[in-house]
């Protein structure tokens, strides 16, 4: 049986890709190898041939058919010709960087993306003769190409400050210039967002956050719309060395399986305490598109199908001690970094020292907030009680 995605929900299409097969065991297996053994030379000269090629089973690092699978379940999910599963979400951001810059190119960054790309992007890229330039997230880029602009690099919704871009207009200026367009998807998924159906040409994902969403796991997904670019992507996984754990990619699968389920969680409980942190003593603002309050929500409600759990708080108070507090008050939000796991998550967030073309110069303090799968009741009675113990004390 093969289902026509276009005719078929996503919800269905996670359940129905990336099968072993009609009979046997509903999952693919996970594959631990390194050596693939071939029955002659010519078999063997035949798939190094073709290594690069999607499905070929060559090497180990070169993927297994588990490895396959998961990528063509993850293209289902954004609706992308091919995906290029890599070892950590990093790495898939920096995959494409690795792939189409060369040096002499130019590439605008949204100033919001998540750190440790801004990071790969100011020791690595620009140490290869790549001018960077970062950009407001709503700014109108057209007047900002040059002749060597060669890339945009997006990410939509911004890293703990949750601007939205407008993801169709940024294609619409970049095509026919040869500008490749990226955009990091991971906070929407291809659940809630499909930017390669609004014209950009690459999305990378860490699947370490909703794709595994059990936080036990590194792992990484780059999709593209055209097929010309798959096999770059490809070539430059294989000269950074990257080899994805067959343990991770099961993972990821298995993910996949209950993504629509959890996605529909996490926006109905995140967006049910947005609502209700909006009126709260102590909440000077909630930032998340999804409320109308929010400066980007005509464009989110354009563009997005839902919200995923994540989206922070300005506390009304410029006191840091009195965010730690709330923080550390907190019973059923843990404090750690990433986020999309079946858990609720906590953390005091300092955007200004992570920007250069805009400026944050919000004195009060923010805090980002994971809403996860447990009863939004409970939830909403713990910001509420961490609240009073942050202000009232
Ligand atoms: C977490 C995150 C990444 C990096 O993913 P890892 O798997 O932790 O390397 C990339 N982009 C965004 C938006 C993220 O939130």
């Amino acid at each position: 049986m093969t289902l026509d995605p276009s005719q078929t929900a996503v919800d269905t299409v996670l359940i129905h890709s990336g099968r072993a097969g009609e009979t046997g065991p509903v999952n693919v297996p996970v594959h631990r190898a390194s050596t693939i053994l071939f029955e002659t030379v010519a078999d063997l000269d035949a798939a190094k041939g073709k290594r690069f090629a999607k499905g070929t089973v060559f090497y180990g690092r070169f993927g297994t058919p588990d490895t396959f699978a998961f990528e063509d379940s993850v293209s289902a999910l954004e609706g992308a010709v091919a995906t290029v599963a890599t070892p950590s979400g990093l790495a898939a951001c920096v995959l494409p960087l690795v792939a189409f810059l060369k040096p002499g190119d130019h590439v605008l960054v949204a100033d919001t993306v998540y750190e440790p790309t801004r990071t790969s992007l100011n020791a690595f890229i620009r140490r290869n003769g790549v001018e960077v330039e970062y950009v407001d997230p709503r700014a109108d880029l057209a007047p900002l190409i040059r002749d060597t602009t060669r890339m945009i690099y997006l990410e939509s919704p911004g890293s703990l400050t949750f601007e939205v871009q407008d993801l169709p207009a940024i294609a619409a200026l970049a095509r026919g210039r040869g500008i490749i367009t990226v955009c990091d998807n991971t906070w929407a998924t291809g659940y809630f967002c499909r930017p390669l159906e609004l014209g950009i040409d690459i999305v990378v994902q860490a699947a370490t956050k909703y794709i595994v969403g059990h936080s036990d796991a590194m792992l990484g997904t780059v999709s593209v719309a055209d097929a010309a670019l798959h096999q770059p992507l490809r070539e430059a996984a294989n000269w950074m060395g990257y080899a994805v754990s067959p343990d991770a990619v099961y993972l990821g699968a298995r993910g996949l399986r209950t993504l629509a389920a959890r996605l529909k969680q996490h926006h109905a409980t995140g967006l049910d305490l947005a609502r209700w942190l909006e009126g709260q003593a102590g909440i000077a603002r909630v930032l998340h598109p999804g409320l109308p309050s929010h400066p980007d929500h005509a464009i989110f409600a354009r563009d997005f199908r839902g919200a995923s759990g994540l989206f922070s708080v300005l506390l009304d108070t410029t006191d840091r001690a009195v965010a730690v507090r709330f923080a550390d008050s907190l019973r059923l939000f843990g404090l750690g970094f990433s986020w999309g796991g079946f858990e609720s998550l906590v953390l005091p967030g300092d955007p200004a020292h992570a920007r250069t073309a805009t400026r944050w110069d919000e004195p009060r303090q923010l805090v980002r907030l994971h809403a996860g799968l447990e009863d939004p009741e409970d939830l909403r009675a713990d910001l509420a009680q961490a609240l009073t113990q942050a202000f009232g004390a």
